[in-house]
């Protein structure tokens, strides 16, 4: 296969753009929604709170953490972890972020295979992103790519480990949003112009999982186009 490195390098430019779009409309959308309370004018704690227990789940903890759009499920120690908008917000982007978080809660709990495998594979992938920034300073700013022929086989690694790391979270990311917005539907918890709303959160963080895939199939596929140069 013979990649050239100046598409390659358009193409991570391309999904640059795509993550820096992505990170803005998630931004606005969620700041739009949070503005708009839901009917039922329950928090994102309260919500989560109810769509764990209505799923027969009660080992899950539900924590406020400090960090702004920080929303996730910590799998390892069984914690819903809500950002303080989130938390305490009675609004139709808490409703939803707090209800996407559950989804992956009840992935867990039903040991879906997607999320099993991402579980499997963090702590390598842990273990490439801190090798990355030495190994791309090393290798492009102190010419080591060309001095040490290793070097760009390992940076290969390193991407090929991100990018099946971010593959995996594609369909674990979706599988939480298209489980949160049946519940919160069937169960009543938004009504349906609510719906559509909590929807337009969901996708627009979906979109930043995309551009992260993106981001890291085309670094690989430009240090192939390296190696394939010599
Ligand atoms: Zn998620």
């Amino acid at each position: 296969m013979m990649l050239h490195p100046g598409i390659m390098w358009l193409l991570i430019m391309f999904a640059m753009v795509v993550g820096i779009i992505a990170q803005v409309r998630v931004t606005s959308v969620f700041n739009r929604y949070s503005r708009i309370p839901t009917r039922r004018g329950r928090t994102g704690a309260e919500v989560a709170d109810e769509i764990l227990r209505t799923a027969g789940i009660d080992d899950v903890s539900i924590d406020r953490v400090d960090s702004y759009l920080g929303d996730h499920y910590d799998p390892t120690k069984k914690v819903l972890c809500l950002s303080p908008g989130v938390y305490d917000g009675a609004s139709i982007a808490a409703t939803g972020i707090a209800a996407h978080e559950c989804g992956h809660a009840i992935q867990h709990q039903q040991a879906y295979a997607p999320l099993k495998a991402r579980m499997a594979i963090v702590p390598v992938t842990m273990m490439a992103s801190r090798m990355l920034p030495f190994i791309m300073i090393g290798g492009f700013m102190f010419g080591l790519f060309r001095a040490i022929p290793g070097l760009l086989d390992l940076g290969i690694a390193i991407y090929a480990v991100l990018t099946v790391f971010q593959l995996i979270t594609l369909p674990v990311e979706f599988d939480a949003s298209r489980r949160a917005k049946l519940i919160m539907t069937n169960r009543g918890i938004v009504t349906l112009d609510e719906s559509s709303g909590a929807a337009a959160v969901l996708n627009a963080a979906a979109l930043t999982y995309v551009a992260a895939f993106l981001s890291a199939l085309f670094h690989l596929l430009y240090l192939v186009s390296l190696r394939d140069r010599r």
